[in-house]
C-alpha cells in the first residue's frame, strides 16, 4: 500500500513586511494575521471548546445519494443510535452516560441529545432509515447497508468539521512568543494535512455505500446476537490498526485504509453487533477472524472494548456503569477514544465485567439474502 509522505515543516528566516502575506499561509496581511499575534490576549480553553461544539452541530448538506433534488423539509437532528429502541434500552430516567475520552470522566446525556448529527433533511431522514428503525432486525443486505452507509455518513460529517475547525484552532497560538507560534502553527499543519487524507478517504467510502444502498451487493458483515441486557450501543465507522489479538494488520499512514462499520444495534428481536464492510477486504477479514477466534467468555468484552477504543459514539447504560468497580472503571477511562495506539486496548481479559454472549461466535456469519421486492 502507498505510504503518505507529510509535507516538510516550513522554515521561517524573516518575518514579513506589514503589508506582505503572512509567513502562516493563512493568505492574509500580515499585519492583520500574526503581527501582533504574541501580544493579543490567549484563547481561553472553554471559549475554543464552545466554538467546536458549535462546528460540529453545524448543519451540513443533506448526505442523501440523491440529494438535493428530493430534500425537503430543513436539515434535522438525527440520531444516528435510534432513540426509541436502540437508546431507550439502555436508559434510566431518559439518560446515557458517554465517557468523554478527553476528560476520561462519565458525563450524563438526554436521550434526545445522544448520537445525533445535522446531515440530512427532514424527508430523507424520515424515510431512508425506516426499513432499519421500525422493523425487526434479519440481518438483510438492506439493512447492513443502511447501518454501514448511516455510519460512514455521520463520520464524513465529523471530518468535514474538524477541518472547518482547523482555522480556530490556528488561532490558539495568540499570547505565545514568535518561535513558539511557528512551532504551533508546523503542528497545525501537519494535523491539518492528516484531517484532508482522513475525509479524502471517508469521501470515497461514502460513495461506495451511496451505491450500496441501491444494489447491496458487495456489503459484507459479522452479526453477532447479543444478550438483551448488553449495557452499550454504538455506532461509527473506523479503520483499526490492530485485531483483537494485537496482531498489526495495518497502519494509519497508509493511503486508502480498511474502513469498517461497527453499530450495537437494538430492534424489537434483540439486539446485535454488526460490524459491516465493502467487500472483499482480506484486511477487514483478519480482523473479524481473531474476533471469532476468541473464547468465547471474552467475547463480549471485546465488543465492548472495540466501541470504547474507536468510537466517540458510544453510549453506556448508567445501571451498568454504576455497578462496575474502581478498577474497571479505571480501565474503560484509560482505553476510551484512544484509538487503540499500543494495540492492547482492544483484547480482552477479563476487567471489564460485559455479560457474556448468548452463542459462541466461531466462523463468520452469512449475510442474510435480500428481501423480496
Ligand atoms: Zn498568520
Ligand atoms: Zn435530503
Amino acid at each position: 500500500m502507498a505510504k503518505i509522505s507529510v509535507p516538510p515543516a516550513r522554515v521561517v528566516t524573516s518575518l514579513p513586511g506589514r503589508n506582505d502575506e503572512c509567513w502562516c499561509g493563512s493568505g492574509k496581511k500580515f499585519k492583520k494575521c500574526h503581527l501582533d499575534r504574541a501580544k493579543s490576549e490567549p484563547t481561553r480553553e472553554p471559549v475554543i471548546r464552545r466554538e467546536m461544539t458549535r462546528e460540529f452541530e453545524r448543519a451540513s448538506a443533506c448526505m442523501h445519494p440523491r440529494a438535493p433534488s428530493e430534500c425537503s423539509g430543513g436539515i434535522i437532528r438525527a440520531h444516528t443510535v435510534q432513540r426509541a429502541t436502540s437508546l431507550a434500552a439502555i436508559a434510566s430516567n431518559g439518560h446515557v452516560i458517554r465517557l468523554n475520552s478527553e476528560t476520561r470522566s462519565p458525563e450524563r446525556i438526554g436521550v434526545r441529545e445522544a448520537s445525533t448529527f445535522r446531515g440530512f433533511c427532514e424527508h430523507h431522514d424520515g424515510t431512508l432509515f425506516k426499513a432499519l428503525d421500525t422493523r425487526a432486525f434479519s440481518g438483510s443486505r438492506e439493512q447492513l447497508a443502511l447501518l454501514g452507509f448511516r455510519a460512514t455518513a455521520q463520520e464524513l460529517h465529523k471530518k468535514q468539521s474538524a477541518l472547518r475547525a482547523q482555522s480556530l484552532i490556528r488561532k490558539t497560538d495568540a499570547g505565545r512568543s514568535v518561535i513558539s507560534q511557528i512551532e504551533m502553527q508546523n503542528y497545525f499543519d501537519s494535523a491539518a494535512f492528516g484531517a484532508h487524507l482522513g475525509l479524502q478517504d471517508m469521501q470515497v467510502e461514502k460513495q461506495r455505500w451511496d451505491a450500496e444502498l441501491v444494489d447491496p451487493a458487495n456489503v459484507e458483515a459479522l452479526i453477532v446476537p447479543l444478550p438483551k441486557d448488553y449495557p452499550m450501543r454504538c455506532t461509527g465507522t473506523c479503520a483499526p490498526e490492530f485485531d483483537f489479538g494485537g496482531t498489526r494488520r495495518q497502519s494509519l499512514d497508509e493511503q486508502l485504509l480498511a474502513n469498517w462499520t461497527y453499530s450495537i444495534h437494538s430492534a424489537s428481536n434483540g439486539v446485535f453487533a454488526v460490524m459491516a464492510w465493502l467487500g472483499p477486504s482480506p484486511i477487514v477479514q483478519r480482523m473479524v477472524d481473531s474476533f471469532c477466534s476468541l473464547p468465547h467468555s471474552l467475547q463480549g468484552e471485546a465488543l465492548g472494548r472495540l466501541a470504547l477504543t474507536h468510537f466517540e459514539n458510544t453510549f453506556i447504560s448508567e445501571n451498568w456503569w454504576s455497578s462496575l468497580t474502581p478498577s474497571a472503571r479505571d480501565e474503560a477511562a484509560r482505553i476510551v477514544g484512544t484509538f487503540d495506539p499500543r494495540g492492547d486496548e482492544l483484547i480482552p481479559s477479563g476487567s471489564l465485567p460485559f455479560p457474556n454472549l448468548t452463542e459462541p461466535v466461531q466462523t463468520l456469519r452469512a449475510v442474510a439474502p435480500s428481501e423480496p421486492k
